[in-house]
């Protein structure tokens, strides 16, 4: 079994258009420990099975688009079984899905003993989706371009809480409603990898950033509550995750972290206290 890791943008800063229609970002994201879980067995036709009700498991899955592009490229004529069960919240700003196409890429090529260098996946996984390349890291790292070219940086031993409204939003959605105003020149993103170089909670907590929270906060009033409930309950600062709408508090430890998380779970909305990942996001786990 695998499970892959959802992401955290820690800082994110949109510094221009391209020709192309993307925007030019440079962001800082941490995988952390909430994840999916993918079984891949060896079978003759490639077939999706989906825990979640709001997830497709039909062709437009990432993860059937995933194991599709990696059979068509590596000219393979095997198929698989491939049991998705998701725990991350869905059109959430976690990645999930990329986290799954990257967790798939891996899996089957494993399954297929295909033996392709890692920067070969990496392309492929770039023509999947702006994040996937990222998943096949992990840790922390430096997104440039439209976020898929990838460099590590420096991690440290952070905790988090998580939480999310119930909410999806879309990110194309979300980008759509971004002004040349919300520009900026990389600086934030700079100071996040100073910050966590430094190693200290409250440096990083200081450098939190990101360009589409003034977006999503217009749109969605539940940004500025989820914000305000953690700082309320202790958290040392707190920013929205990629377009939203999750938003998460850093913590001083993990055991901070739960208790922030005890003191703002409530109805709606759902919490976790996570662990930054330190490793890959992608990981092979024995028990089920
Ligand atoms: P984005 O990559 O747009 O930032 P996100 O992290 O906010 O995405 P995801 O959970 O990846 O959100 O889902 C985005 C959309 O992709 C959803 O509307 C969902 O229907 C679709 N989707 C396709 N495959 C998957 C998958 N394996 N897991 C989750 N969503 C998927």
């Amino acid at each position: 079994m695998l499970s892959a890791a959802a992401k955290i943008n820690l800082a994110l800063e949109v510094l221009g258009r391209r020709e192309d229609g993307y925007h030019e970002v440079a962001t800082v994201m941490q995988a952390v420990d909430l994840s999916d879980r993918l079984v891949i067995e060896d079978a003759e036709v490639l077939e999706l099975r989906v825990s979640a009700p709001d997830v497709p498991s039909d062709g437009s899955n990432l993860v059937a688009r995933a194991a599709r592009a990696l059979r068509e490229t590596a000219a393979v004529s095997r198929g698989a079984r491939i049991t998705l069960v998701k725990r991350i919240p869905v059109a959430a700003g976690l990645g999930g899905g990329s986290a799954d196409a990257a967790a798939t890429l891996m899996g089957l090529s494993r399954l297929w003993r295909l033996g392709w260098p890692r920067a070969r996946l990496a392309e492929l996984a770039a023509t999947l989706g702006t994040d996937v390349p990222f998943f096949l890291r992990g840790g922390a790292a430096l997104g440039t371009g439209r976020g898929e070219r990838v460099e590590p940086v420096a991690g440290a031993a952070l905790a988090f809480v998580l939480v999310n409204p119930g909410v999806g939003t879309s990110t194309p959605t979300i980008y759509g409603s971004v002004t040349p105003a919300m520009y900026s020149d990389g600086s934030r993103v700079d100071q996040m990898v100073a910050a966590l170089r430094s190693r200290r909670p409250a440096r990083v907590a200081e450098s939190l950033h990101n360009a589409l929270e003034g977006v999503a906060t217009a749109a969605y009033r539940q940004v500025t509550q989820m914000k305000a409930a953690l700082l309320a309950a202790g958290a040392l600062g707190a920013g929205m995750s990629g377009s939203g709408l999750t938003v998460f508090g850093v913590a001083r430890s993990f055991d901070h972290a739960r208790q922030i998380r005890a003191r703002v779970a409530r109805g709606s909305w759902s919490c976790w206290a996570v662990r930054a990942i330190r490793g890959p996001a992608i990981r092979m786990r024995r028990e089920r």
